[in-house]
């Protein structure tokens, strides 16, 4: 039996924010070249699940709409097909297949850090393909929080160099202002000089618990700190010392706010893992 005639018809789409594609197709199959991105996809996805035709994109793999289509018709296809079922025929599907984004880069696993477990999570390290201002390479992060040196680097340190003291030695650097409370002089520059620092309203210090640098868990407000009513007594505790009214105290602890001052800072012992708080006094 011979094959069927072939009309082959050749029209332009446009969708409702503008984009187009030029669409060539037959009974069987539907080809787009020169699509946009954006709405225009869903059109031609629809009109693939209406006709049960294969979607070809003029230069990427083969869409096609039943795994029927990937039987009878994927020789001749250039690349490898992708057969969805048809209610998974959409727009964003043809988007992966036509568009695809680049995988997003791989970061190396930061150094560890035992009294700022998490420095990404607390703000003071962030994503970055920038080079570090004190070793030269790219290492995928960068250092955010203060740094208290004579001639401290306008650009930010990796945290290796963190880490390894290397940025503390080379710019007689620390990254935290003062450490509270009666610790060994080991920790006291472990904390100064090789831990991630964090930026606060006031001039931070560290707190410390049961002969150990606490572990800083990151800034918080009032909402934030429901889940540490340990961290919370503790700043009541300090509200005390300081002989406020207790209205004066509730009302303080109420007004905590981790995006903007007064703002609270919490900790949570290496040891004991009781939670610690100390909070900017306005
Ligand atoms: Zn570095
Ligand atoms: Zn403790």
């Amino acid at each position: 039996m011979s094959r069927p005639p072939i009309f082959l018809e050749s029209w332009k789409l446009e969708a409702e924010d503008g984009g187009t594609v030029d669409v060539h197709g037959d009974a069987h199959r539907l080809t787009f070249h020169r699509s946009s991105s954006g709405r225009i996809l869903d059109r031609i996805a629809e009109l693939a699940r209406r006709t049960g035709t294969v979607v070809v994109p003029g230069d990427g793999p083969a869409v096609l709409t039943a795994e029927t289509h990937r039987k009878h018709r994927l020789a001749g296809f250039r690349t490898g097909a992708i057969p969805p079922p048809p209610r998974a025929l959409t727009g964003q599907a043809i988007q992966v297949t036509v568009f695809p984004q680049p995988e997003p880069r791989r970061r190396p696993p930061l150094p560890r850090f035992p009294y700022h477990p998490n420095p990404v999570a607390t703000g003071s390290v962030t994503p970055s393909d920038e080079p570090c201002a004190c070793c030269g390479q790219e290492r995928g992060w960068l250092y955010t929080g203060p740094v208290y040196a004579a001639d401290a680097p306008a650009t930010g340190i990796c945290p290796y160099c963190v880490a390894l003291g290397t940025a503390a030695d080379r710019y007689d650097a620390c990254f935290a202002d003062t450490v509270e409370g009666d610790v060994p002089q080991e920790v006291v520059t472990a904390i100064l000089r090789r831990t991630p620092g964090f930026t606060a309203w006031q001039s931070p210090y560290w707190l410390t618990h049961c002969g150990d640098g606490a572990a800083f868990l990151g800034p918080a407000g009032t909402k934030e700190l429901t889940a540490y009513p340990d961290a919370v007594d503790h700043l009541r505790r300090q509200c005390a010392a300081w002989k406020w009214p207790p209205g004066q105290v509730e009302e303080f602890l109420g007004s905590l706010d981790k995006d903007g001052g007064p703002t609270a800072y919490l900790f949570r012992c290496r040891v004991c893992e009781t939670h610690l708080a100390y909070a900017d006094f306005t």
